[in-house]
């Protein structure tokens, strides 16, 4: 079988990104070395946070800006620390140029329960929540970000923008993510449109986009649903959910309110697309209060790391790329419904080293069993 080479560049970061990177890319090689098919190429890019920033003033350096550029997939740890600052008090963010520079408009955020982790609702089926979010993020309210007006002191102007070109892309993106997951669990495939359209021209666009795209996908269901209404329902039936598509500050504030029904910080994964990039990263920040203490919870990352092999097995064809993904995933979740996985995070006994192996473990006999059984030697 001849390997598709791959070059993946990692910017671990700050505080625990630089602890669970590493180990991210450890479970990788394992999985490329048992399946065959594919050869990441890793290129490691600590010139880029709030550390780097310190040492040379700079929030990340050109080579590794061009190095991800380059890339087939970026995998990032954690960016910024709270005492390192620019000038004007703001914290240091590269990644925000990221995303406007390789135009990572589509912000994928799975949101599920996994078994024996946090749950904030009482009905037994919030055991079920598994949806994806998927936040427009390069447009929507935050176009202007950083450029509002400032008329005077008695007010304010911020610019919404929805633009064809991106909102139909966005929502190809929504179907088809909608297709895969129907795939694999014929209760899925539906895409939900999240707006305002009652009240916003602006919205009555984006969801008019969204009906003209459904279209083009007739075997995935779609319907709608205000957001003020998104936000009640995700108190009161989060588990109906499958795909919803949204304006970026609608998935801005959506995401952290699908996050907190599941578990916490270290559980949720996120995939930034665009249409010749793509970015994975765990949805929190650099932790420094637990940094260098071995407690990190290490999931969000193993998890982004499987959502970039699925990525990268649909886009170039490999389907051992996509197996990876899945018994990537499928590890995390055993460990969970197991209890082989107990994060410190949730009051478990497992610091990051202990849950990396745990995780390292599961995947192993996953990888393991799936060979053909050889023949007894005779
Ligand atoms: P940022 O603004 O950089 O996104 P934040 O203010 O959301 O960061 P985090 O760094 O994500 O803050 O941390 C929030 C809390 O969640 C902290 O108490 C931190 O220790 C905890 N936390 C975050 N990530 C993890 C993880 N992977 N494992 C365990 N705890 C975590």
């Amino acid at each position: 079988m001849s390997n598709k080479r791959l070059r993946i560049v990692t910017l671990p970061g700050d505080g625990i990104g630089r602890e669970i990177v590493p180990p991210a890319v450890h479970l990788l090689g394992i999985i490329e070395a048992a399946l065959g098919g594919f050869k990441l190429e890793f290129e490691d890019r600590p010139d880029m946070g709030a550390r780097y920033f310190q040492e040379s003033g700079r929030d990340i350096s050109p080579e590794a800006f061009e190095a991800a550029r380059q890339a087939d997939a970026i995998l990032m740890g954690a960016m910024g620390w709270p005492a390192v600052r620019h000038a004007d008090g703001t914290e240091i963010s590269p990644h925000l140029r990221l995303r406007e520079e390789f135009q990572l408009y589509a912000g994928v955020r799975p949101i599920k329960a996994f078994p024996n982790t946090p749950r904030r609702l009482l009905d037994e089926r919030a055991a079920n929540i598994d949806m994806v979010i998927l936040r427009e993020s390069t447009e929507g309210l935050f176009y202007t970000h950083g450029k509002g007006e400032v008329i005077d002191d008695r007010e304010a102007r911020e610019t919404l923008r929805i633009t064809r070109t991106t909102t139909e892309k966005l929502c190809d993106t929504a179907f088809r993510i909608a297709r895969g997951r129907k795939q694999r669990n014929p209760a899925k495939g539906r895409v939900t449109c999240v707006d305002k359209a009652n009240v916003f021209r602006a919205f009555a666009f984006f969801r008019k986009i969204f009906d003209e795209r459904r279209a083009r996908f007739p075997d995935i269901q779609a319907d709608y649903n205000y957001v003020d209404a998104q936000a009640l329902d995700f108190i009161r039936r989060p588990w109906d959910f499958d795909v919803l598509v949204m304006e970026n500050m609608f998935g801005d504030i959506l995401s952290d309110l699908g996050g907190g029904l599941v578990g916490g910080m270290g559980l949720a994964p996120c995939a930034e697309l665009g249409d010749e990039h793509g970015l994975f990263q765990p949805a929190h920040g650099s932790a420094p209060d637990i940094t260098g203490q071995d407690k990190a919870n290490p999931t969000a990352t193993i998890l982004s790391a499987a959502m970039m092999l699925d990525w990268l097995g649909e886009r170039h064809g490999v389907e051992t790329l996509s197996e990876g993904a899945a018994l990537l995933q499928d590890a995390v979740e055993e460990g969970f419904a197991t209890r082989a996985l107990r994060p410190m995070e949730f009051g478990g006994d497992q610091g990051l080293k202990a849950a990396v192996k745990a995780v390292t473990d599961l995947l192993t006999a996953k990888l393991a069993a799936r060979r053909p059984v050889r023949a007894p030697a005779m």
